[in-house]
C-alpha cells in the first residue's frame, strides 16, 4: 500500500479533537499541535478527546463495512483507519498508514477445549499479523501520523521489543523520521532486537531494566526534543481501540462477553475501555464487554494494586498513593520484574491509571498468571492455530483461569487478544519443546517452569532407512 504523505511543514491543528488531562481536578486541555506525553500542570496523563458533534459518525457499526469497498484507498485499507471517523484528529491526507490491522478473528475450538469454554464460543484475535508482528503497529500508525503532524524529525521509544521494532518500520517504510530505541539490557528477544537493527533505527542498549529504560527515554527526549512513542502517547491509544473495533466488526456487530489481554504497561487495556466507552456514548452498540487483564506472576503491579490493596478508579480520584507505596517497596526490596513473557515484563505501568478507568467502565477483573500456565497456554494456541509469543498467551491462560474460578461462564463468548506474532521468540519455544533438558533448565528452569506437558518432541533416529520408516510408523 502506498504512503503520499510528506513531512509537515508546519503544525498541524485538528479542530475535531484535542488533548486533555486526565486529572479530574485539573482536566487542562491542549491542542493536537502539542507533543506532550504528560499534562504541563499536574503531570497526569492526557486523553484524545473529541468535539463529535462536529464529526459525521456513521449511525451504525455496520456502516463501516462500506469501507471495504474502498480497499485501493490507504486509508480504507488501513484496518486502523478505515474507521477513521472514530479517530479523527488527522485530516485524511495527513495519515500515515503502511497497510496495518489486517487481522483475523479465529474461532479456536481446541483452544476452547483447554479453556474449559463450550465450542465455538472462543475466539482468539491474531494482532501478530500487523506487518512489524504485534498489535503496535495499530498504534504506532497514529502516533506516527501524530509526529509527523507535529513535524517530528526523530521518535523514540524505550521497549522491550515490539514497540522499537513498531517504530523502526514506520521510520524505514516512510523514510519521515529517524528512530532512536532504548532496550534494557539482556531481555530484548532475538526476534524483536533482528527487526529494529535492520529496518535500522539507533539502537541504545543500557545497563538496566524495562523501567529503568523507560525512566530514561522520557528525560532524554525532553532534553532533546524528540518525540515519544510509548504508549504514554496519548495517540498510540487511539490507534489501539480499532482493535476492538475489528473485533466487532469480525461478530458481525455482536458485542462478546469478555475481552481477555496481557497487561503489561496497559495501553491496551486502557484503550480498549476508552473505545467501548466512546462506542456507548456514541448509540454505537448497546452494551460494554467485560475486560479481564491478565499479569505474568513475575510482573504483577496491576494485580497487586487491584486486587490486593484495592486501588480503583473511584470516579476519577484514584489513591494513587497505593501504587506509588508499592513502587517504593520494590525498590527497598531491589525486586525486578521476571518473566519468560517479556513484553510484560514491566514492574511500573504507566498507564495504570487509564486501566483503572478501563476496569470501572468494563466492569473488569485482573490476574496473575504463572510463566508454566503462560508456556502451556502457547503451546495450546499454537497447536490449535497460528501461534503467538509468550506475553499472548497470559490472555488464554488467565481465561483458563477465570473459568475455573466460575467468573468466566461455560456458555460465555469469549476473546483472547493474541498480541504479537509466533516468530517474535524462537528461544522460548524451542525450549519449550526440546529434548534437551540443560536447554530447557537454561531457559525456563530459572523462571519455575518445570514440565512442557504439551511440547511437541522432535524424534532422534539414525541415519538409517529402515530406522527412519519404522519411527514414522510408530509415531503417526
Ligand atoms: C506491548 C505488548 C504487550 C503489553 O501491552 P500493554 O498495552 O503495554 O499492556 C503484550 N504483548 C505483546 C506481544 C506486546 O508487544
Ligand atoms: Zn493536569
Amino acid at each position: 500500500m502506498a504512503i503520499a504523505v510528506s513531512p509537515a511543514q508546519a503544525s498541524i491543528k485538528s479542530d475535531l479533537a484535542y488533548q486533555k488531562c486526565i486529572n479530574v481536578d485539573c482536566g487542562l486541555t491542549y491542542g493536537t499541535d502539542e507533543a506532550l506525553t504528560s499534562c504541563n500542570k499536574c503531570g497526569d496523563l492526557l486523553d484524545i478527546v473529541y468535539n463529535w458533534d462536529r464529526i459525521k459518525v456513521p449511525n451504525r457499526m455496520s456502516d463501516f463495512e462500506q469501507m471495504w469497498t474502498r480497499r485501493h484507498e490507504p486509508l480504507r485499507f488501513s484496518g486502523v483507519w478505515r474507521f477513521h471517523e472514530l479517530l479523527q484528529f488527522a485530516p485524511a491526507e495527513r495519515v500515515i498508514t503502511v497497510g496495518e490491522g489486517q487481522t483475523l478473528l479465529q474461532q479456536a475450538n481446541s483452544v476452547a477445549r483447554y479453556v474449559g469454554i463450550r465450542q465455538g464460543q472462543l475466539y482468539l484475535q491474531y494482532e501478530g499479523m500487523n506487518p512489524s508482528g504485534s498489535f503496535k503497529d495499530n498504534g504506532m500508525s497514529a502516533a506516527f501520523t501524530h509526529a509527523n503532524m507535529v513535524g517530528a524529525k526523530r521518535a523514540a521509544c524505550a521497549s522491550t521489543g515490539n514497540t522499537s521494532a513498531s517504530l523502526a518500520m514506520y521510520c524505514s517504510v516512510t523514510q519521515l523520521m529517524k528512530a532512536v530505541i532504548f532496550i534494557g539490557s539482556g531481555k530484548i528477544s532475538y526476534g524483536k532486537l533482528s527487526q529494529a537493527l535492520e529496518y535500522g533505527a539507533l539502537t541504545v542498549q543500557i545497563s538496566g531494566d524495562f523501567d529503568d529504560a523507560m525512566a530514561r527515554v522520557k528525560e532524554v527526549s525532553k532534553e532533546l526534543g524528540i518525540y515519544l512513542v510509548n504508549s504514554i502517547n496519548p495517540f498510540r491509544l487511539e490507534g489501539q481501540k480499532s482493535i476492538m473495533y475489528r473485533v466487532l466488526e469480525s461478530l458481525r456487530w455482536e458485542v462478546p462477553d469478555w475481552i481477555v489481554v496481557p497487561g503489561g504497561n496497559l495501553g491496551n487495556s486502557s484503550s480498549f475501555g476508552k473505545a467501548f466507552t466512546e462506542l456507548k456514548e456514541l448509540g454505537l452498540i448497546d452494551r460494554i464487554p467485560r475486560l479481564a487483564v491478565i499479569n505474568a506472576a513475575g510482573a504483577d503491579t496491576l494485580d497487586v494494586v487491584y486486587n490486593q490493596r484495592n486501588l480503583r478508579w473511584n470516579r476519577g480520584r484514584p489513591r494513587m498513593e497505593i501504587a506509588c507505596l508499592y513502587y517504593d517497596e520494590m525498590d527497598k526490596a531491589k525486586h525486578k520484574a521476571d518473566t519468560i513473557a517479556s513484553a510484560i515484563e514491566i514492574n511500573r505501568p504507566v498507564n495504570l491509571k487509564k486501566c483503572l478507568r478501563a476496569l470501572d467502565v468494563c466492569d473488569g477483573v485482573v490476574r496473575k498468571v504463572s510463566d508454566q500456565e503462560i508456556l502451556d497456554a502457547k503451546a495450546q494456541v499454537g497447536a490449535g492455530g497460528i501461534g503467538c509469543e509468550p506475553a499472548s498467551a497470559a490472555s488464554v491462560a488467565g481465561a483458563k483461569l477465570l473459568r475455573q474460578q466460575g467468573v468466566i461462564g461455560m456458555d460465555d463468548r469469549v476473546v483472547c487478544i493474541l498480541t504479537g506474532h509466533q516468530l517474535k521468540d524462537p528461544t522460548a519455544t524451542v525450549a519449550y519443546h526440546t529434548t534437551d533438558q540443560d536447554k530447557f533448565n537454561e531457559v525456563l528452569g530459572s523462571r519455575g517452569v518445570t514440565r512442557a506437558s504439551y511440547a511437541n518432541r522432535a524424534i532422534a533416529v539414525p541415519n538409517d532407512m529402515e530406522a527412519i520408516v519404522k519411527a514414522i510408523q510408530l509415531y503417526s
